[in-house]
């Protein structure tokens, strides 16, 4: 996606560790004209695979999650990394590692939120070794639900969570593919 590589180019910067911060427009200042644009393209991507729900983690993945939701008029669900004293317990869990903060988060969402004939789309922010989707996956195969496919922000394709995730047969969709960070310079897949 143009428009979102031109942004990442612009605003986003390397930190150590390859980490691409992009707080100024994505997670957590969110330029939502843009924001709004990634949830129109997953939409078109994801349009004809019969998207009945769509699942992200919290935070940074809501906010994409949520317009794609908008534009497939499916409800979308966050999994929580606390426990909400709302929630009962007939939960589906799963440990994720955080790639960013370096700790183990439990997830769960409330079983009654995704349904057997439900065919799911799991959106996050970004792809790196690919925790975070192993983690959502997980669910939804304890849930026995459809996997549409996996849409991500932006993946870091040097990394090993795309191939992990081609490696079980699950589409994969994402709207930027960065090959390598040079310097403080970003270089995205097919510019090499
Ligand atoms: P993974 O679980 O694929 O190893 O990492 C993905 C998760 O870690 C995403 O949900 C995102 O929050 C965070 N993450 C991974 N790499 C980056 C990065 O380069 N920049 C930012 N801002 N977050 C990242």
């Amino acid at each position: 996606m143009k428009l979102l590589e031109e942004r990442i180019r612009e605003d986003g910067v390397v930190l150590p560790g390859n980490v691409l911060k992009v707080n100024s427009f994505l997670n957590h200042q969110i330029d939502a004209d843009l924001m709004f644009a990634i949830g129109e393209e997953f939409a078109r991507l994801f349009k004809d695979s019969g998207v009945t729900r769509i699942l992200t983690v919290e935070a940074s993945g809501i906010a994409p999650a949520i317009m794609t939701g908008l534009t497939l008029h499916v409800p979308v669900l966050f999994a929580r990394k606390t426990k909400s004293s709302t929630m009962n317990n007939d939960l589906y869990t799963a440990e994720v590692y955080s790639y960013t903060k370096k700790v183990t988060n439990c997830v769960s969402v409330d079983q009654k939120f995704l349904k057997k004939d439900d065919k799911v789309l799991i959106i996050d922010d970004f792809l790196a070794n690919g925790q975070a989707v192993k983690g959502l996956l997980d669910i939804c195969q304890q849930a026995q639900v459809q996997v549409a496919g996996v849409g991500i922000v932006v993946e870091k394709s040097f990394q090993d969570g795309a191939q992990w995730i081609k490696d079980q047969g699950v589409r994969l969709e994402s709207l930027a593919r960065i090959s390598s960070f040079e310097g403080d310079q970003v270089r995205f897949v097919g510019e090499e």
